[in-house]
């Protein structure tokens, strides 16, 4: 567990999100990403990570800061050992959590009794632990131009389509399911509450029996 790596922030919060609304989490957001979706709300993490001195404190003390901690995966986990030891879930997102080879850390989490998931674009391997809880959210032709893999979309437990017109519902029906497993489940998410998209996530989830999520934490004020 010898490799770096670079924490754009981490804090405790409720998952707003997906099958996991609801839950106490901690989350360990990572550095970079190289989809550049135009709507993305955590864009100061789009830079590659570099070495640093700063701690996981610093990643703990900011939001939507440019800077990123650099630890260890036996310092991260040292790290929720000592300030989350009540919250029973981790969920590393991004950024792309992806870029990084997760699966020690992840088996380390899991082997403590946590419950453990990522959220990633789909376009990066997917390397974590089995029995970690994957939600792929795919990312098609975005300015980044990243592929999304048909190994990541078969690795879903959970599919999260961000919506923001009819051409995501497309790419969702013909593009991301013909390649998952049975029984993932499917999310519509409108991107950033707009309310043509929740309209159509609405009526897409009405006949095609997928669900609608809505960032639950966006609308009570959560980190
Ligand atoms: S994949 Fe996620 S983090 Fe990366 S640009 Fe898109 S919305 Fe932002």
């Amino acid at each position: 567990m010898a490799s770096l790596l670079f924490v754009n922030e981490i804090f405790a919060s409720l998952q707003g999100e997906g099958a996991w609304t609801g839950t106490p989490s901690v989350f360990v957001r990572l550095q970079g990403c190289l989809c550049r979706c135009p709507w993305c709300d955590t864009k100061n993490t789009w830079k590659l990570g570099e070495p640093n001195d700063c701690g996981l404190d610093f990643a703990a003390s900011k939001a939507d800061a440019p800077r990123h901690a650099t630890c260890t995966g036996e310092e991260l986990l040292a790290y929720i050992d000592a300030h989350y030891a009540s919250i029973p879930h981790v969920i590393f997102t991004g950024g792309e959590p992806m870029l990084f080879d997760l699966t020690d850390v992840t088996a380390a989490l899991l082997a403590r009794g946590k419950t453990v998931a990522i959220e990633t674009s789909g376009t990066e391997p997917v390397r974590v632990a089995e029995g970690v809880w994957v939600t792929v959210s795919p990312k098609y032709d975005m300015p980044g131009g990243r592929e999304v893999l048909a190994s990541a979309l078969r690795r879903a437990d959970e599919i999260k389509m961000p919506v923001s017109g009819p051409k995501d519902l497309e790419d969702l029906e013909h593009r991301t399911l013909p390649e998952t497993k049975p029984g993932v489940l499917v999310y519509v998410q409108p991107v950033s509450r707009d309310d043509e998209a929740t309209r159509l996530c609405v009526e897409a989830a009405m006949t095609k029996g997928w669900r609608v999520s809505f960032q639950v934490h966006k609308y009570v004020n959560m980190r």
